[in-house]
């Protein structure tokens, strides 16, 4: 789901902690009949030292070393590491360190806030449950939250608040997909996934703003499967430049649904054109690295311009390099642009934000202000997918 690939270092739980979390939490069960939960790793990336937790919501309790304490709302709880242990502080007074602590409400709908203190990061907002316990010197932090509220509040991290109903609809659609393929994806570590580009971007409750749980809500149980019926590989990126890329151009896997598919949404959005200069030393140095001779390649040699999406970057005597090698390398916004070469360096023009395949998040939310509807717009992206009622 990401513009960058981010892959977090391997944490394996110890199995009687997974035992723990499992009986606690009981977010296995992804087909109860009561509302489904997810686990969310925050601050996947954080190496988290210290932090503060506060229930907005009357009726929380702690869970400490098998105890129940009650927490009223506005409490203050600071939560450290000892060693493998956590400690819990509260005005002052540290309750005995636990291995495991968990702020535990009845009601899906309670929230609390969490702030990071060491390192600091801004406040956020939170539905459900906080799980907390100490992984390899970091404070481990899972959101236990039920998924239609996750799903509400990744579609507000992923396109803002401003977006008309039907693009919530439709991203909510691949979000669910997502979650549905992927609920094992950090399962060794404890959760279901993390709240990084690396799963999908989550900061907390969407909750400040209802008609984008409205609009998801909508779409509960629904998801997009492939004329096999089975679930898409629901990715998505900021901007395609006007043309979508193949998963085959960039993936090297065919995928049906995942074809290249000319835009006309998004042309006018800010993400659209970029530039970027490159030294040409540099430019030949990559090149070598991959088979090209450039000694037989003169500078109106390395010159490219295309109108549409291509693949590879094709260079004189029949020699190509893939454009997604050079946008992983010269760290590129798109592996859609031209080249110019001016004197020493080489002038990079180029179109769209993000890997290009799937949904272009920018074109989709023109479309819904235009008045499309959600699966016109999931139709127009996914070409042949569908939108079904899950099992
Ligand atoms: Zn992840
Ligand atoms: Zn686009």
């Amino acid at each position: 789901m990401a513009y960058t690939k981010h892959i977090p270092k391997k944490r394996i739980l110890c199995r009687e902690l997974q035992f723990v979390l499992v009986l606690l939490l009981g977010w296995l069960a992804p087909h109860s009949l009561c509302a489904q939960r997810v686990s969310i790793g925050l601050y996947d990336t954080c190496s988290i030292q210290l932090l503060r937790v506060c229930p907005l919501s009357a009726g929380y309790k702690l869970l400490l070393n098998g105890k129940f304490v009650e927490v009223e709302k506005g409490t203050e709880l600071n939560f450290s590491s000892r060693g493998r242990m956590l400690i819990c502080e509260r005005a002052g007074n540290e309750y005995e360190p636990c291995e495991h602590i968990a702020l535990v409400h009845t009601d899906p709908n309670a929230q609390f806030e969490l702030s990071l203190l060491r390192p600091q990061a801004e406040t956020r907002t939170y539905d459900g449950n906080l799980s907390l316990f100490v992984d390899f010197g970091r404070i481990m932090c899972l959101n236990l939250v039920d998924q239609e509220a996750y799903i509400a509040g990744v579609a507000l991290a992923e396109v803002g608040a401003k977006a008309k109903p039907e693009l919530y609809k439709a991203q909510a659609l691949l979000i669910r997909t997502y979650l549905m393929g992927n609920r094992a994806k950090h399962l060794e570590e404890g959760f279901n996934l993390c709240d990084q580009v690396h799963c999908q971007a989550y900061k907390g409750s969407a909750s400040k703003y209802p008609y984008i749980r409205q609009a998801t809500q909508q779409t509960a149980g629904m998801v997009v499967v492939d004329a096999e019926g089975n679930l898409i590989t629901s990715v998505f990126h900021a901007n395609c430049g006007g043309q979508t890329a193949s998963a085959r151009d960039v993936w090297m896997t065919e995928t049906p649904y995942l074809q290249s598919v000319k835009d006309p949404y998004c042309r006018r959005s800010r993400g659209a054109n970029w530039k970027k200069t490159v030294s040409l030393n540099d430019w030949k140095r990559f090149l070598q690295s991959k088979g090209v001779s450039t000694e037989r390649i003169n500078n109106t040699g390395y010159l490219y311009r295309s109108e549409t999406r291509e693949g590879m970057y094709e260079l004189p005597g029949g020699i190509a390099v893939p454009f997604r090698d050079l946008r992983e390398y010269f760290n590129l916004k798109s592996a859609w642009f031209n080249v110019a070469v001016d004197g020493g360096e080489v002038l990079l023009s180029g179109r769209g934000y993000g890997h290009g395949i799937g949904m272009c998040q920018e074109g989709a939310i023109r479309m819904a202000e235009e008045g499309k509807t959600a699966a016109e717009i999931i139709n127009f992206y996914f070409r042949g997918a569908r939108i079904v009622k899950q099992q």
